[in-house]
């Protein structure tokens, strides 16, 4: 199944067509995505007798928002690729390196997101957004709280995530620092949801390509270690790390610009762009 927010309406989507989610259920599930995560089961199971006889056509102008409207926490892991961690000069973690990205910074496919500085980086992450309340939970059940994947850019401004004494999360939570797009995904459409290509390209030149089987510490991990300590909610969201060719990276390090356009891509859930402004 696929999930988006069109026009910030929920709505599933099949090939090119959609439906919006509200007015097909007649009301039993909200026009706000955010809001149907605390529902998850019982839309996956309406979903799967669904008549597409009243689906609408995606025309290319269709504007995706995020969608995780509005999670009420947002998890960050740092350092979880090992070509990432050397290239960073830091050594490989025994534990997620975890932060958070304020939820104020999130934002869709198609942002206009404007650079406070010419310190700002690019990452491209594999998203996940739960669909079922959890704490305590071990890795082999962990998939089972998992409402989907989408793509997640955890645009970074680098002066200031060092600066602030060890704490990444003001540095990367200026507006629009946080892209997530342009649908979700569930695990079950995926053919190995633990080994997807993703990529970054800044104006088409490749810049990031790898494949999420290189995290130090898979999706179930990251959720049995988080629950561990938080009680994961639905809607909530988790960037699971970059691989390596981030622009701190260069030497001189290269930072985006005003013009440059990012897109990510990770295979099986789509393509995210964001356009710097
Ligand atoms: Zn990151």
């Amino acid at each position: 199944m696929r999930v988006a927010q069109v026009d910030s309406r929920a709505v599933l989507i099949k090939e090119d067509q959609y439906l919006d989610i509200e007015k097909t259920s007649q009301g039993r599930f909200r026009s706000d995505l955010g809001r149907i995560y605390d529902k998850w089961i019982e839309l996956r199971d309406w979903a799967e007798g669904l008549k597409w006889s009243n689906a609408v056509s995606l025309g290319s102008g269709v504007a995706f928002s995020s969608p995780a409207p509005h999670p009420g926490q947002v998890f960050a892991i740092g350092l979880n690729y090992r070509d990432h961690a050397h290239e960073m000069g830091m050594e490989l973690p025994e534990i997620p390196t975890t932060f958070t990205k304020f939820p104020s910074c999130l934002t869709g496919d198609r942002a206009h997101v404007k650079l406070p500085s010419s310190n700002v980086d690019w990452e491209v992450e594999l998203v996940v957004v739960m669909g079922i309340k959890c704490h305590e939970i071990s890795c082999d059940k962990a998939w089972d709280y998992v409402a989907g994947l989408s793509i997640g850019q955890d645009l970074s401004e680098r002066v200031v995530q060092v600066k602030a004494g060890g704490q990444f999360s003001l540095g990367k939570s200026f507006p629009g620092f946080g892209p997530i797009g342009p649908c979700l995904v569930t695990p079950d459409e995926l053919a190995d949801p633990n080994d997807l290509a993703l990529k970054t390209k800044i104006n088409g030149e490749i810049v990031q390509d790898s494949r999420t089987s290189q995290m130090i510490f898979s999706v179930a991990e990251i959720i049995s270690r988080l629950s561990e300590v938080v009680t994961l909610n639905p809607g909530d969201v988790i960037f699971t790390g970059t691989p390596s060719g981030v622009g701190m990276s260069y030497n001189p390090p290269r930072f985006l610009s005003q013009g440059d356009v990012i897109t990510s891509e990770i295979e099986g859930i789509g393509v995210l762009t964001t356009f710097c402004v």
